[in-house]
């Protein structure tokens, strides 16, 4: 079954939708997104995953296409049509269509394009078993905080991890792990301390960091916002990275090292629980 697509006020065929080449998102990756996790059919977190959208465009002086209201209504009419119970919804706003020029044009309306991915987030091997992980430099740019559809770099860490034979990459700088390839990262030390980078340019604020975070804290874990070398993130006791659509995944190894006993350790498995069951009750409020 195709799915329906959502491009600039209307829902069509995934076959059926265009966008122009001159777009700058195509161009220039003049663009931003959002991917907001779907669980019972309902956008978990998402006003927190819009209202990162308005500063992600703001700091690129990008118009938004439309309100966060109407966004997302949007969101939710697409999960209704394609009936995704469990998966993920992308949307992605570019600086729209004009003529080829480094310049921001002026008067360009933003093309604003979504889509759906029905896949099983809460029964997930790697969330079973743990993930292994290779650490790589960060060679991307210097406004990370700023979520823009310019991933060739991420990718290709991403990539150099796959051709190592491990599932994903840590990126690190100056001796120090910014955050995962298209995640945040995460060490908890012998102490039980759960560790992770501080907010700042280097790195996304990702939404689920924002609550587990708070999920940690409130269940009285010591929680540090601090960069963590390379060194010490071989040495954890356990890890793990947080995004929208993987929750919370265990790192099992790290640069072929095994981390703690090389299973799911017991903070990263609680977290995980806390954040499930926060997401679902998230689900079945917006059912009422
Ligand atoms: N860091 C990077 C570089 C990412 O690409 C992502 C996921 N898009 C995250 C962190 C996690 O953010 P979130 O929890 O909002 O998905």
């Amino acid at each position: 079954m195709s799915r329906i697509v959502y491009v600039n006020g209307e829902f069509v065929n995934e076959a059926e939708a265009r966008i122009s080449i001159f777009d700058r998102g195509f161009l220039f990756a003049d663009g931003v997104y959002e991917v907001s996790s779907i669980l019972g059919g309902a956008l978990i977190d998402n006003d927190a995953h819009l209202q990162r959208l308005e500063r992600s465009l703001g700091e690129l002086s990008m118009p938004c296409p439309a309100s966060l209201k109407d966004i997302a209504e949007i969101q939710r009419e697409l999960v209704t049509r394609n009936q995704v119970k469990e998966g993920a919804l992308y949307l992605q706003v570019t600086r729209g269509v004009a003529e080829r020029d480094f310049a921001y044009p002026s008067n360009t309306e933003p093309s604003l394009v979504m889509f759906t991915q029905a896949r099983p987030l809460i029964d997930n091997p790697a969330a079973k078993q743990g993930i292994s992980i290779i650490t790589v430099p960060d060679q991307r740019w210097k406004r990370r905080d700023i979520k823009t559809i310019g991933l060739l770099p991420a990718s290709m860490a991403k990539e150099m991890a796959l051709a190592r034979g491990a599932d994903d990459a840590w990126l690190h700088e100056e001796g120090y792990i910014t955050e995962g390839s298209s995640n945040n990262a995460y060490i908890v030390t012998e102490g039980g301390e759960v560790i992770t980078r501080h907010l700042s340019n280097g790195i996304l604020a990702g939404i689920t960091r924002g609550a587990i975070l708070r999920l940690s804290r409130d269940t009285g874990m010591k929680v540090v916002e601090r960069p963590f070398s390379l060194e010490e993130a071989h040495q954890a006791k356990e890890a793990f990275v947080t995004s929208a659509t993987t929750f919370v995944y265990p790192v099992i190894r790290i640069d072929g090292k095994t981390i703690g006993e090389g299973k799911p350790g017991p903070v990263t498995v609680r977290l995980r629980e806390l954040y499930v069951e926060m997401a679902l009750q998230q689900a079945a409020a917006q059912q009422r």
